[in-house]
Order: structure tokens, then sequence, then C-alpha cells
């Protein structure tokens, strides 16, 4: 008897997987990637030194069969076949499904610069890739990072630390600007740099140099910067291929419900490949509850999926870098709090009173709280809110 299908063993797929299993339900796990699931927020801890390749795994082989789940990973699906149910695969298999969860999430981008496909310029999403920078940086020599969000930047700490001369390029004027202010975001340029990291902003890049293998970046303003590794951490689209092709609605991602049905009654999709409400998520929370609710929704309970507003922390940097909500609000009124000396500083995005966005830069252990406030009525706490909770709840209780 076919059960449920789930293709992609990422997060989102995995926890819809666990929490099918845990209810009795019969789920075959399908995943490209070789190998056991793992942690894939975690691979920048992995590159960094901070944790082994053993930690990364989320799920034993003993722990997915206690729980009943079938994983087939090395597999690629390759074709959906809606009217007979089936999934082709790479190997030539072809696997029945009463109910599908597409939870393939998204594909690196590659820039399409001349001589993005040389040896030595790597995508920044896989143990794989991550196992090839390794070995890159055992020899040493430079990395130059195309990319100054999150993944970028997390990228140069790591071969900073794994012994690598490093540099970023950003083709914006400040780093993670989706999530940063200018000056948190030059505090942040300024202790990479003080770690020895290059950071070059307002950096456009236009081609890789090198024959076969890259020997470095070329710049718009015509310097090259040398590098024996390029990395590319540019963005992500969702991976859709096999649900266009099989004729479902897809937009930028696959599109969904409130269950995360797609246009196909028997086919939800879940995590960074789905569309919800016109909107694709690309952090590990939205997958997770997503997978809860395609699960829930196939165990027969009435749920549906409301977003949340998104937050997000910079993980090895060094430097408590966290942020959460609308940043770059210009009808907002802003509390800032600044330390002069440049180890702190947080700002607090207000509109009609509510907390719609904040920046946390130096300490960042009230993060949670601050998450909880947004979109709260913020009156009560205005001039206590950058101080923190204890003090904000000390001043409240008195
Ligand atoms: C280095 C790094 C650090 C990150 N750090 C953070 C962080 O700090 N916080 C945060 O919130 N998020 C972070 N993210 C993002 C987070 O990892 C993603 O949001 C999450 O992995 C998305 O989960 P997913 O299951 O939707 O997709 P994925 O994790 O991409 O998993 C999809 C899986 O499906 C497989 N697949 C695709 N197509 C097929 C097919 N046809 N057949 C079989 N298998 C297929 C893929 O090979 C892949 O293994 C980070 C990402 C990276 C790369």
């Amino acid at each position: 008897m076919p059960g449920v299908v789930i293709i992609g063993s990422g997060p989102a797929g995995l926890r819809c997987a666990q929490t099918l299993a845990e209810a009795g339900r019969r789920v075959t796990l399908i995943g490209a990637e070789p190998g056991l699931p793992y942690n894939r927020v975690a691979l920048s801890n992995y590159l960094a030194g901070d944790v082994d390749a053993d930690e990364l795994i989320t799920h034993s082989a003993q722990r997915l069969e206690e729980l009943g789940i079938e994983l087939r990973s090395g597999l690629r699906v390759t074709a959906i076949d809606r009217s007979a149910r089936t999934l082709a695969t790479d190997s030539g298999e072809t696997i029945a499904y009463d109910r599908l969860v597409l939870a393939t999430g998204s594909q690196p981008f590659r820039l399409p610069l001349p001589g993005a496909d040389l040896l030595g310029v790597l995508m920044y999403r896989t143990l794989a890739e991550v196992d090839a920078m390794l070995a890159t940086a055992r020899q040493g020599g430079r990395a130059v990072v195309i990319g100054g969000g999150l993944l970028g930047l997390e990228a140069a700490v790591g071969l900073a630390r794994r012994g690598m001369q490093a540099t970023v390029l950003h083709a914006v004027d400040r780093l993670m600007e989706r999530q940063l202010d200018h000056a948190s975001a030059g505090l942040l340029a300024q202790r990479l740099r003080a770690q020895g990291i290059g950071v070059e902003l307002a950096a456009g890049s236009v081609a890789i140099a090198g024959d076969t293998q890259a020997t470095g970046v070329v710049l718009k303003d015509g310097r090259v910067i040398p590098a024996d590794l390029v990395v590319m951490a540019v963005g992500i689209r969702p991976e859709t291929g096999v649900a266009r092709e099989a004729g479902l609605t897809v937009q930028r991602g696959i599109v969904v419900d409130d269950q995360m049905v797609t246009s196909d009654a028997a086919i939800q999709a879940i995590g960074e490949c789905a569309e919800h409400a016109g909107l694709c998520c690309g952090l590990v929370a939205p997958c997770f509850a997503q997978a809860e609710i395609a699960a829930r929704h196939l165990l027969g309970e009435p749920v549906a999926y409301a977003p949340q507003t998104d937050a997000t922390a910079l993980k090895v940097a060094g430097a408590g870098v966290w942020s959460g909500g609308e940043i770059d609000a210009a009808d907002a009124q802003s509390l800032i709090y600044a330390d002069p000396d440049g180890a702190e500083y947080r700002r607090f995005l207000l509109r009609d009173h509510r907390l719609i966005g904040a920046v946390l830069y130096g300490e960042t252990g009230d993060a949670a709280w601050y998450k909880s406030l947004l979109g709260q009525d913020v009156r009560a706490l205005r001039s206590k809110l950058a101080f923190g909770r204890a003090h904000a709840e000390k001043e409240l209780a008195a």
C-alpha cells in the first residue's frame, strides 16, 4: 500500500515526516543528497570548526527506523505522474504515493558571470559544498565571498577561522542590508575588518578570472581581488522544477493554500519551495511551521498556516547581531541607543505605538523578548525598551 511520500529530506521534509510517523502514518522520505539528514543551519558552525560533521546529523538510521520513516537518500525524483500517482526517479525506479509532500527547498543562485563555472567557484548550501571548501582551506590561500548577506558573512568568517585570508564583496553599500541599518552594518563591517576579514562595499562583481581554475574576482571598477576559492552567496531560488513540469501552479514558488495544499488536492508543498500568500520563506522557523501544518492537515486536524514575523541572528561573527521585523520603514519612528565606543547599538522602529522592527548589535540576550513584542503596542515600555527585559519588567513592577 502506498502511503505518504515526501520529496526532500531537509528540515521541512524531515519535520513533516516525523510528525506523521509519530502519529502512526507510514512515510517514505526521498532525498537527493547522500547520507543521513543533517542540520543545514549549523553548516556555518561546521565550516567555522565549532562542531564536527557527526554533530550535524539530526536523525541516526536507528532513530529513523524507530520512527518508522523509510529514508531513500541519494535518490532524485525526476518526474511526478499525477494521474497514476507515481514518481519517477534518477535510478529508474517508480515509487507510488497516496499523498505527496514537496519539500524540495531552494537552489543557491549562481551569478551568471563569465567564469562562474570555473573550478574553485562554489555555492554555499550543502554539506558536500562545505566539505569542498574545507578541502581548499586546508591549503590556506585566499577566499573571496561574493555576497555580504547573512550566509556570505558566515562563510567568510568560517573560512577565515580555517586559516584562509577572506574578503567579502558586497554589491550594496552596507552589509546585510535587509536586516541591518547603516549604523549597525557599519559596526559589523568594522568588527569583521578587525578580525582580518576584508570587506568591500558597493563592489559589484563582473567576472571570475582564471582559465580552468578561478584565480580572482574582477570588480566593476576594474580591480581584481585574487582568490584560490570563490564562494557565491547571493541568494536562493525555490526548487520548483518537478512541480512545474507536473503542471502544478508555480509562481516564484509552488503555490499553496493555508493547509499547504497545492493546485492538486493530493499534493502539498512546504518549506522554501512553497509560496504562501505570495511569499516564499528563506528561514528555517517558517519551514518547520509549514511542515507541522501540512502533517496535521494530513492527519485530519483543522489547521491553517499563519506566517510569523521573521527574525535573524548572525551565528559566527563573534559579535551579537540580531534583527527582526521591518528595518527600512521610512514612516516609522526610531528609538536608538548607541554606545559611543561602538560595542552596543539598539534600534527600535515604532509605528502607531507598535514595535514593528528591532536591530540589536552587541548584547542580544533579550532577542526572544523583543521578537515577542513585535506587533505589540509598546507605549508603556517606550522609555525602557532599549534597556532590556529585566530593566523594563522591574520598572513596570515598581
Ligand atoms: C549555511 C546555511 C546557514 C543557514 N543558517 C540559517 C539560520 O541561521 N537561520 C535560519 O533560519 N535559516 C538558515 N539557513 C536557511 C535554512 O537552512 C533553510 O531555510 C532550510 O534549510 C530550508 O529547508 P527546506 O527543507 O525547505 O529545504 P532544504 O534544506 O533546501 O532541503 C531540501 C532538500 O530537498 C532535496 N531535493 C530537492 N529536489 C529534490 C528532488 N527532485 N528529489 C529528491 N530530493 C530533492 C534537496 O537536495 C535538499 O536536500 C541557512 C542555510 C544555509 C545554507
